[in-house]
């Protein structure tokens, strides 16, 4: 599997899990705790959740998901711009560490830019990482503006990854935002790279190129496309949200997929790449 390796060194497979929207349905809990069981056992490691999501209820079912097998994982949460404040960073993700189970996160993002400044919520990362609360640090939903801005922070450690929204539906970053992170050698983390599975799926242009390839579990679906898609970047980590074992089976398959340049040609022709700056969009 494709892997991609953070500024501090840390290596991962470049397909990780999402897990917004888990844990709000007591009828999907046991299916949605076994997708992320699924995705470990074959060798999965990043797992992205949010105190926003659910308000901890995400958190609560990965610490479930991951209990007794923590060093298997790759854990990364976000804390809320409201609470980005030095003391509250510090407040968030302790809070964030009792209902996941433990005594760490691998990765610690601000979730988006808020009103406080970003100095500030850099230090109290910085303090996080020195009490061992946090392994590293990055931002989500920043803009080449904002990437900027924070490079002229100077911080001990680097920023380790940008989760932004990158998909077929949303190819506005692929004209500056990508290649500014790469340069940096910043993670890409592709958030909703299935178009959270809506119309994007039903894509004539996704049916068509699936409709060519193979994988281990037997014809290409559109999902496994629009992953491979994303997945075609160097330095950019999907995290599709997979709440069934049947889906976190078909999207593990996606890796095995090579695009064709005829497939990319295609897949341009039908949903063309940015011509000019476009702002990073978020949901
Ligand atoms: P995704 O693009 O990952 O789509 C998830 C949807 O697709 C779910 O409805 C899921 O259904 C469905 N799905 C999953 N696999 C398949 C498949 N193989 N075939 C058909 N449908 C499929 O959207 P998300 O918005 O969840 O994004 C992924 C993750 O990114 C989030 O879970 C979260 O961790 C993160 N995120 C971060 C944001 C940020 O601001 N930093 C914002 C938004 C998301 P089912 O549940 O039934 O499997």
């Amino acid at each position: 599997m494709k892997n991609v390796t953070f500024p501090d060194g840390i290596t991962v497979p470049a397909l990780g899990m999402g897990t917004w929207n888990l844990g709000d349905d007591e009828a999907r809990r046991d299916a949605e705790i076994r997708s992320i069981r699924m995705g470990l056992d074959a060798g999965l490691r990043v797992v992205d959740t949010a105190e926003m999501y659910g308000s901890g209820r995400s958190e609560r079912l990965v610490g479930q998901a991951i209990a007794g097998r923590r060093d298997d994982v790759y854990l990364v949460d976000k804390v809320l711009p409201s609470n980005a404040s030095r003391d509250g960073v510090r407040k968030a993700c302790a809070a964030s560490l009792k209902l996941l189970g433990t005594d760490h996160l691998d990765l610690y993002l601000l979730h988006w830019r808020g009103s406080i400044p970003l100095e500030e919520t850099v230090a109290g990362f910085e303090d996080l990482k020195r009490a061992g609360m946090i392994r590293a640090w990055g931002v989500s939903n920043f803009d080449v503006d904002d990437m900027r801005e924070l490079a002229r922070i100077h911080t001990p450690d680097p920023c380790c990854a940008n989760q932004i929204l990158y998909s077929l539906d949303y190819r506005g970053v692929e004209y500056d935002l990508l290649a500014h992170d790469r340069a940096q050698g910043i993670v890409t983390m592709a958030y909703s790279p299935l178009g959270q599975g809506g119309e994007l799926l039903r894509a004539p242009v996704l049916k068509r190129v699936a409709a060519r390839h193979e994988t281990s579990l037997g014809p290409a679906t559109p999902a496994q496309v629009a992953l491979a898609w994303v997945l075609r970047q160097p330095g950019v980590l999907a995290i599709p949200k997979a709440g069934s074992p049947a889906h976190q089976r078909e999207n593990m398959a996606a890796v095995e997929l090579e695009l064709t340049k005829a497939d990319l040609a295609e897949i341009d022709d039908a949903i063309p790449p940015p011509r000019r700056k476009v702002s990073l969009a978020m949901i």
